[in-house]
């Protein structure tokens, strides 16, 4: 993914809100733009340093660094074309992604036909390529990798948070680059890449699952799509209950099999220290027992999200987060409406109004629009709306017609998918946290 691509240094340095600091060095000779960069680094350093900066030896007198000042790095230009061992997203239809790690000699087949990997490679992405059979009929489009084309085409481990319902959750957790943010479970890693890709050049996602198959397939997909350094997996039950599970039924115990490579001391939590996170995002199936955990691991007014598809979990979640001393608590359900672009048939509009009846003749109500036509004699009907006579059908149409295009929603809409609680950190550090739990 280009947002965990190595980052090109540049002379100066940025704060973690990314506001620079111009080297004065070269400040050139204007006397009022020396002066207007001096203030305004002077005030980025009151701002983000206090008064408790400190020189940094590698750093000239200007170049101060403490903490929350780094190296100034930029993402380089997003590379051009596809080289071996890049992520690829396939493009079958509009309904259908897929995706390929390019890799020469290997080949990607489906209905349409086959594309060897070779014929990829040195292309540039958002080309279209043929198939190799079916006399090159077959094709499809290479697309550059973003976090949410990847959560349209990754293989599906478990249920995932789709576009949507993620965009609200990196909004209203304020998910800027540089944070901290915990999040459990990984899942399938749709809902990290989309955290990942906020918080990136320096910031750190700590994600948590405990189910430890899940848990090593996440790492290798953010290694292979070079996020590693923006991560780190924890295969960690986050609840504090695989203590329980251990002694269950034969199921869960098959589960602790394979989660005896374990490190977790099975009291829960994100064992990060106190008040280190900026953001919490929970996708669990008992979030109200993680979050005691989140309100220490928290900052004060650090934010949280619980996402749950059911109201009993949402209403558990609020009680344990006002017990937490959580405010701000506010619970939405987002629902998608998509359209698309189609031709359809309009009459013209008439040139001469005086046949046309006023808005009070009754005889209007014969005439009623419904989906993009207008109404025939068959098509149903509300009460209070006649259907239109055979004579008046045929009037209508010989009405001239003309082909538009325009925007249409679609008949379905996708279902509910979750309900999202947000809330904001306060300064609650008490017994059921972590710090007591260790102790
Ligand atoms: N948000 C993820 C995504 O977008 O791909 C999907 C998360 S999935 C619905 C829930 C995950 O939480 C599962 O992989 C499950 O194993 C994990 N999980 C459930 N309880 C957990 C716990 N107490 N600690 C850590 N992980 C847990």
């Amino acid at each position: 993914m280009d947002f965990g691509r190595p980052l090109v240094s540049t002379s100066g340095i940025v704060t973690k809100s990314n506001i620079r600091l111009v080297p004065e060095t070269h400040l050139g000779n204007d006397p009022l733009d020396i002066l207007v960069c001096q203030s305004s680094n002077a005030a980025a350093r009151d701002l983000f340093l206090g008064n408790d900066y400190h020189h940094h030896p590698s750093y000239s007198k200007d170049e101060l660094i403490n903490h929350t000042l780094y190296n100034e790095l930029h993402l380089p230009p997003p590379r051009p074309t596809i080289s071996p061992g890049d992520l690829v997203v396939i493009f079958e239809s509009f309904t259908n992604l897929n995706f390929v790690y390019a890799t020469p000699k290997a080949c990607f087949s489906n209905r349409n036909g086959h594309f060897p990997h070779d014929d990829f490679i040195g292309k540039p992405y958002g080309c279209k390529v043929r198939s190799r059979n079916n006399d090159g009929l077959g094709f499809l489009y290479l697309l550059r990798p973003t976090a949410e084309l990847w959560g349209r085409s990754l293989p599906h481990r478990t249920q995932i948070v789709h576009e949507l319902d993620a965009s609200m959750i990196v909004h209203n957790l304020n998910l800027t680059p540089n944070m901290t943010v915990c999040e459990s479970g990984t899942g399938s890693g749709a809902m990290s890449h989309c955290i990942l890709r906020s918080i990136a050049p320096h910031g750190k996602l700590h994600t948590y699952e405990f189910n430890k198959v899940r848990a090593d397939k996440a790492r290798v997909e953010f290694e292979g799509h070079g996020l590693s350094h923006l991560v780190t997996v924890h295969h960690r039950d986050v609840c504090g209950k695989m203590a329980l599970l251990k002694k269950d039924t034969d199921e869960q115990s098959k589960e602790t099999e394979e989660n005896k490579e374990t490190t977790d001391d099975g009291k829960g939590g994100f064992q990060l220290g106190e008040s280190v996170a900026h953001a919490i995002f929970l996708d669990l199936p008992e979030p109200w027992l993680a979050v005691p955990h989140a309100a220490y691991t928290l900052q004060q007014s650090g934010r949280i999200c619980s996402y749950s598809p059911c109201m009993e979990q949402t209403q558990r979640t609020v009680v344990a987060l006002k017990h937490c001393g959580f405010h701000s608590i506010q619970t939405v359900e987002a629902r998608l409406k998509e359209y698309y672009v189609d031709e359809v048939e309009l009459e013209a509009p008439p040139t001469d109004l005086s046949g046309i009846p006023t808005q009070e003749d009754s005889s209007l109500q014969k005439e009623r629009c419904v989906s993009g036509g207008v109404l025939k004699k068959n098509d149903e009907q509300d009460v209070n709306v006649e259907a239109v006579g055979d004579n008046e059908v045929e009037d209508i149409e010989n009405v001239t017609k003309k082909r538009k295009i325009c925007a249409r929603p679609f008949a379905q809409m996708r279902g509910h998918t979750a309900f999202l609680t947000f809330a904001t950190a306060g300064n609650y550090k008490t017994k059921s946290n972590e710090e007591d739990k260790s102790t």
